[in-house]
């Protein structure tokens, strides 16, 4: 299989210690799924379970991930699936501010080369950073917003993260309609942009050579 620059990039980051969190980690979860996918999630942080195993959404709150996805004809290796932080926060506290801005620069990364078409935020921490606004998950979920990532034009869907939606029923619902919707965005963010008019007639008509 080819080397991608994404392969790469994980390599130079595996061994990152821009943070606290290098003290505590087994191992750097940089993400896993399709380099070149057109639909990307961005979940909070390993858990137990990602730390130990090294790819992301591999728990409980996974699983659910796993029959969200299902429930939309999609499978984990169609999608591109990355987290805010790529290291645990012992007893998987919430990410600290300073966490979050020593990482980021891996997610912008992350986004710019795999150059998804959707985002699928899970949950407040990486909705308010991608977004760039502190409106709650509550707030914003299931409303899709045009956003510049890595230089393009993306579309942000935040959704509430699984692990609160795993003993809740009535957030499992919610998110399972916003989930509904993915297909419909994807291919609205499919559509290409419409192409500007020429402004002028054609150089040589106007030079009147015919
Ligand atoms: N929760 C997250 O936000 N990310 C994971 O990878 C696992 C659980």
């Amino acid at each position: 299989m080819a080397v991608t620059e994404l392969d790469a990039y994980a390599a130079e980051i595996a061994g990152c210690t821009r943070c606290r969190l290098a003290e505590g980690r087994t191992q750097v979860v940089f993400g896993n799924g399709d380099p070149n996918a057109d639909l990307m999630f961005v979940g909070e942080a390993p858990g137990f379970h990602e730390d130990k195993q090294g790819f992301p959404f591999v728990g409980q709150a996974g699983k659910l991930l796993d029959q969200l996805l299902a429930g939309i004809g999609l499978t984990r290796d169609q999608v591109f699936v990355a987290n805010v932080l790529k290291c645990r926060p012992p007893g998987n506290r919430d990410p600290m501010p300073d966490e979050i801005e020593s990482c980021e620069p891996h997610l912008f990364r992350q986004v710019e080369l795999i150059k998804p078409k959707l985002v699928g935020t899970l949950g407040n921490f990486a909705t308010k950073l991608l977004s760039g606004k502190q409106l709650g998950i509550t707030r914003v979920h299931g409303q899709e917003q045009e956003v510049t990532l890595g230089g393009r034009s993306v579309l942000l869907y935040p959704l509430y993260h699984p692990a609160a939606a795993l003993y809740t029923p009535a957030m499992l619902k919610v998110l399972q309609q916003d989930f509904a919707r993915i297909p419909e965005l994807l291919g609205r963010a499919a559509e290409p942009e419409p192409e500007a008019p020429p402004l002028l007639a054609e150089p040589a008509v106007q030079l009147g050579l015919f």
